[in-house]
């Protein structure tokens, strides 16, 4: 099911762990045709086999945390993913450059997981820096609306570029998109996007990242989780202020296989949203 060509152990444990919950509701589907339980991952993979959904209703996103005991976290965390980001009360850190990003042309695999589209790395050519530690980017995909709200709004969609430490901790790059000029660095995705669940991926070769980012790299840094069950805390979350762009037509494209693929905004806490 998965790859196994990663050149880091723990990026294709974490990708595994991230697909997790949408690779057993395929399997969970097999079930409910009532095909017997040929699968022997299934008891392996016991703690995320509830499906989820984005749906209002019994498997949606107020009865995550109810679903199964491995998503506790997201009916009880306290630092959960996304917030609300009210500009007016972000903290504006000293320090600036916290964040250095070396993005290289690199392969990655498309898979429809039947709550986003994912790219997965092949490699592991990508790499961020974030306050003195080095990441590899693991995987990016998208939701829409955003799922990070700015000053109570929503975008239009919203970008997550997960990367993954050598000791298995997760910093999430998160880019807003707003309707605007056609996004040319995301053509060749979006010429294959896959517009049914599957496990079979698709190749794109020689993606380049870098040009996609926003030219201001203003950002935002707060500690959330995963905004998809089992919603894990200790996230490391980057937003950047300013949007990227995508035409009313690419945004369509993506809406008509996901209509709306995004958690509602978490209560802040205690926590404090800074700004470099
Ligand atoms: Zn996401």
């Amino acid at each position: 099911m998965m790859r196994t060509n990663y050149a880091y152990p723990l990026l294709a444990l974490s990708l595994s762990f991230i697909l997790g919950a949408c690779s057993d509701q395929a399997k969970e589907t097999q079930t409910e045709d009532d095909q017997p339980d040929k699968n022997q991952e299934s008891q392996a993979t016991k703690p995320s086999d509830a499906h989820w959904s984005y749906k209002e209703g019994e498997t949606g996103p107020e009865q995550w945390g109810e679903l199964d005991s491995s998503y506790a976290a997201c009916m009880n965390g306290s630092e959960q993913s996304p917030v609300n980001i009210e500009f007016s009360q972000v903290k504006t850190s000293e320090k600036s450059g916290n964040i250095e990003i070396h993005y290289t042309p690199a392969a990655f695999s498309l898979v429809n997981n039947g709550h986003t589209v994912q790219a997965n790395a092949e490699g592991s050519g990508n790499r961020m820096i974030f306050e003195g530690k080095e990441y590899n980017l693991a995987q990016f995909h998208f939701h829409t609306p955003s799922e990070h709200q700015f000053n109570g709004h929503h975008l239009d969609m919203e970008l997550h570029l997960v990367h993954q430490d050598a000791n298995g901790e997760l910093a999430v790059l998160g880019v807003m998109i707003q309707e605007g000029k056609e996004n040319e660095n995301l053509a060749s995705v979006w010429d294959r996007l896959p517009k049914e669940e599957t496990e079979k991926e698709v190749s794109v070769e020689e993606l380049d990242l870098q040009p996609l980012l926003p030219k201001d790299q203003a950002s935002f840094y707060y500690n959330g989780s995963l905004t998809t069950p089992p919603c894990t805390e200790e996230v490391k979350w980057i937003v950047f202020e300013q949007p990227i762009e995508m035409s009313k037509e690419q945004i369509q494209e993506f809406q008509q296989i996901f209509p709306d693929n995004h958690r509602p905004v978490q209560s802040l806490n205690e926590r404090e949203i800074i700004k470099d």
